[in-house]
């Protein structure tokens, strides 16, 4: 008696799947609705009308989609898959201000748990409860009658079919207000959620395919121009979230870069970045094509650090990065910091920068002699300023600014503490730098030193209620994209190849990009190659050559 009562009460599975669609385009959209209102939409006539329309149109999109996915087993952990994902794009959205598109979907799958436990504060927690597992539970445990597979079909299509119906008479209806909406706020279409999440993921399983077909080869004629008395060491830092502005040799007003000042580094105050995130950044400032180029690649190719090997340089990059070189450092000699276990650098798990430094003329002394002797390029991949738990970053001793932001909610804490949190962690990257250098000068009797500091990308925070970075690069504002570029030549290397860091100081505010990493390195080593394009060195105009 019981089971036949259950049957009867038992909803039809696409009772489920509008449930579920309608909690997501409402209570998931809340970053949209605030945008909505932030933009003085919902307050215009006809804003609220335009507001339900587009949370219609979520909805039966997203019912269409529910629909073919309805049968026993698969649709309650589809929904509940699709209630999580848009409870935590929500939570980023109403946080940081955030959208999603593919790199942020490709930063979030690359994002490893050491990472991501960052990230997890009690309000994160609080909205993945209350957003997505309250509701997922809920939709679990009502009972649902799926009919024979035949009818089942037919129902699933019918159900896709109506919602799609559904979906055009809302756009048709309000077309004319929703198209110059979208027009005129872009970034709108990167809050609906989630079919933004869906769309970004639809967007890199089809560019992984598009990949394919092997990797072009770049610069196999490189070689080294007629060798000097000792060969040269390279440390070339790629920074990571470095804004510009903030260190004080580019003329903050703080003083975040003793070290690099007293070192008499050069800095080129005008240069920008190629993406707005790690993940398009890295593989981009190492490309020889460029942004554009890059952009716009079918194929992937090799990069600078294959060309330095084909010159026979020696080449190793240090990662203190879980996520690791975004593919950059595949085909020369790599090594990972979290190995090292320092018990002072690494005192509270993740280590501090300076652990790159550790046991480095050890590193150096396995690399291959023959291509030892020709010279050395170490590319240091620093934690930088990483947010939003920038006090991490930064050791005890380093906290120069006070009080500063300690919660990686970052709306929790005012401007100054979020200020101070990040100023620190430019301080210790200014004194990582300066250790760096002070190594090298130390290496002078066997090698003619030089450093580039260079970051991947910058970072909002909270300017407009921006936080961290990875908005897509036209909505971006210029500090998630604005970059420190430092260079400091030792006097060997300055005679080597005739760079003078006085012309590199008089030169500090040309504007520069990442296109100009590439062929700016290869200028700097001297390395001559087909791919090597003058124009595009930084450093030309300040050689012999
Ligand atoms: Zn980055």
């Amino acid at each position: 008696m019981q089971k036949s009562r259950e049957v009867r009460t038992a909803m039809p599975p696409a009772a489920l799947a509008a449930a579920g669609s309608l909690w997501m385009a409402s209570a998931s959209n809340a970053p949209l609705w605030r945008e909505l209102h932030a933009l003085g939409l919902l307050q215009a006539p006809g804003g609220w009308l335009l507001a339900l329309s587009l949370a219609g149109m979520v909805a039966s999109l997203l019912f269409a989609l529910v629909s073919l996915l309805a049968w026993p087993r698969l649709l309650k952990p589809a929904l509940a898959l699709l209630l999580l994902a848009s409870g935590g794009a929500g939570y980023f959205m109403w946080t940081y201000h955030v959208v999603i598109d593919s790199g942020m979907a490709s930063s979030a799958l690359q994002t490893d748990w050491h990472e991501a436990l960052g990230l997890l504060t009690p309000a994160l927690a609080g909205a993945l409860v209350l957003g997505a597992l309250v509701p997922a539970a809920v939709l679990w445990r009502l009972p649902v009658r799926h009919r024979p597979w035949p009818r089942q079909a037919a129902r699933n299509l019918a159900a896709a079919g109506a919602g799609l119906l559904l979906f055009a008479a809302l756009l048709v209806a309000s077309f004319q207000p929703l198209a110059s909406t979208m027009r005129n706020h872009k970034h709108l279409r990167y809050l609906l959620n989630p079919l933004n999440t869906l769309y970004a993921a639809g967007q890199l399983g089809f560019g992984k395919t598009q990949a394919k077909g092997g990797l072009l080869p770049v610069g196999r004629d490189a070689q080294l121009a007629a060798s000097a008395q000792r060969p040269p060491l390279l440390v070339l830092v790629v920074g990571e979230t470095g804004r510009s502005g903030n260190f004080g040799i580019n003329g903050y007003a703080r003083d975040t870069t003793p070290e690099l000042a007293k070192a008499g580094v050069a800095s080129f105050r005008n240069a920008w970045s190629c993406g707005t995130h790690t993940a398009a950044s890295v593989p981009c400032m190492f490309s020889p094509l460029g942004r554009e180029g890059f952009l716009a690649r079918d194929r992937d190719s090799e990069n600078l650090l294959d060309v330095l090997q084909h010159a026979g340089l020696a080449v190793l990059w240090i990662d203190n990065q879980p996520g690791g070189c975004k593919g950059v450092c595949d085909r020369v000699p790599n090594a990972k910091t979290s190995s090292l276990r320092d018990p002072v650098a690494c005192a509270g798990g993740e280590c501090h920068d300076e652990i790159l430094l550790s046991g480095i003329d050890a590193r150096i002394a396995q690399l291959p002699p023959e291509r030892r002797a020709r010279g050395v390029v170490l590319v240091l991949h620093p934690m930088g300023s990483h947010g939003p738990d920038y006090a991490q970053r930064s050791p005890r001793t380093f906290k120069r600014f006070l009080p500063e932001c300690t919660s990686a909610h970052l709306p929790d804490c005012s401007a100054e503490q979020l200020r101070n949190a990040y100023d620190n962690t430019i301080a210790y990257t200014d004194h990582v730098l300066g250790s760096a250098i002070a190594w090298l000068r130390s290496r002078s009797g066997d090698f003619d030193g030089a450093l580039l500091y260079v970051a991947d990308h910058g970072e909002s925070l909270g300017e407009n209620n921006l936080y961290l970075h990875g908005l897509p690069y036209a909505l971006a504002p210029d500090v998630q994209k604005h970059v420190p570029w430092i260079t400091w030549l030792s006097p060997a290397f300055e005679q080597r190849n005739g760079v003078a860091m006085d012309c590199l100081h008089a030169r500090a505010g040309t504007r520069i990009t990442h296109d100009n990493l590439f062929h700016s390195v290869l200028g700097l080593l001297q390395v001559q190659t087909a791919a090597y394009r003058r124009a595009l060195d930084a450093y030309a105009d300040c050689g012999v050559h």
